[in-house]
């Protein structure tokens, strides 16, 4: 059974030709599920009924399944949504000052298995379609329209460009001037660095990118992200260096600070030689710590150094505020059990924090 949100507006337009109808029919179609956002075919008054009638017989809608929402004390809210077959995935909404950025995910799990990350932890379960990732947004925009969306990340659960195809046709939803209008510029994909597919995603979209580095060292990454030991980091940097970026913007680097691990000045002075010509910035992020894990977070003063010296070097360097870290909705807490019953959720998060 085809999921009609899963289709773009051209392809929608298809679908109505296929079926005898004119092809307009298909953008006022796309405009009323993703604009107007309608939770049944029945409700197209632009339609006549028989219309109407034909096309929700003809192609049931699957809305998102609000499964849990929590709200923490900083403003961030993170859903659990349920899924056809019974899944499980979590979105996070996190309010800045005029606007706010939506964190979604591509993938009910990860196969890539980081070693520090939660989301890795629970192993792959499936690919998101690109109905399932578009309503994420669409469901936020529904509750939340007060929150004013503006930035997409897809930073959620798993690993976006192992899902490529579904991602480009959910990116191309989610721009489309009919429908949510978001705008390209303001959607960053980010991925732990799959190489041949960062240039892929080049090809064929004009978004942001942020890779997650973590390691100056292929010793070290080969320990810390597996997918290393596949695409090592000068194949990596390459891959970088190919990435047609949007005009005037950077790639972004992602480096999560662990430690006594990957947190000395020579890490920091490694990284900058590493992003020697690449128009980049640099995010800090200092782990969060979770149990079951021997990683731990920085010192603060270290957090600090590391950043005065990637400064002191010329690079636009942040230290990323972890939010939401009271409703587990922090960066590498996204995890769900699938039904397996190990409740490793449940004790990341207060009971004072459901919305
Ligand atoms: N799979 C993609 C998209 C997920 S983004 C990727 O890895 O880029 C989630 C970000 O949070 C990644 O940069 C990830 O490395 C980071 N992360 C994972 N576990 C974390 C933790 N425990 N503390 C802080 N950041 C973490
Ligand atoms: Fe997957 Fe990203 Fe977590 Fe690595 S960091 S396991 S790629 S979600």
């Amino acid at each position: 059974m085809i999921d009609i949100r899963s289709l773009t507006c051209d392809e929608l337009e298809e679908l109505m030709q296929d079926r005898g109808l004119q092809r307009f029919r298909g953008r006022q179609l796309f405009k009323w599920l993703w604009k107007n956002r309608i939770d049944s075919l029945e409700k197209i008054t632009e339609f006549s009924v028989a219309l109407r009638q034909e096309l929700a017989d003809a192609f049931p809608l699957y809305d998102l399944k609000q499964v849990r929402k929590l709200r923490s004390s900083d403003g961030t809210v993170k859903w659990a949504f349920g899924l056809s077959d019974g899944l499980i995935i979590e979105t996070v909404l996190i309010p800045e000052r005029s606007h706010s950025t939506l964190c979604v995910s591509t993938q009910v799990g990860c196969a890539m298995g980081c070693r520090f990350c939660l989301t890795g932890r629970m192993g792959f379960h499936r690919n998101l379609n690109p109905a399932e990732i578009a309503c994420q947004a669409l469901e936020v925009r529904r509750q939340e329209s007060a929150m004013h969306v503006r930035n997409i990340v897809f930073m959620g659960m798993g690993e976006p460009l192992a899902n490529l195809e579904n991602l480009l046709k959910a990116i191309d939803i989610m721009t489309h001037d009919l429908g949510m209008n978001f705008s390209s510029r303001r959607i960053t994909v980010s991925t732990s660095g799959i190489a041949p597919r960062i240039i892929e995603l080049g090809e064929s979209a004009s978004v942001g990118l942020a890779i997650s580095l973590h390691a100056t060292t292929n010793e070290q990454r080969d320990v810390l992200m597996p997918v290393n030991r596949t695409y090592p980091l000068e194949t990596l940097m390459d891959a970088c260096r190919q990435f047609r970026l949007p005009r005037r913007k950077r790639i972004t680097f992602e480096y999560l600070l662990l430690r006594d691990i990957n947190d000395s000045a020579a890490d920091a002075r490694r990284l900058s030689r590493l992003l020697k010509g690449i128009p980049s910035k640099i995010n800090l992020i200092p782990f969060n710590e979770y149990p079951g894990l021997d990683y731990r977070e920085p010192a603060e003063e270290t957090v600090l150094h590391f950043q005065e010296i990637l400064k002191s070097l010329d690079h636009t360097v942040i230290i990323r505020k972890s939010k939401g870290r009271d409703i587990a909705a922090a960066c590498g807490q996204l995890f769900h059990s699938q039904g397996t019953g190990t409740g490793a959720e449940t004790y990341l998060i207060k009971d004072n924090a459901l919305a």
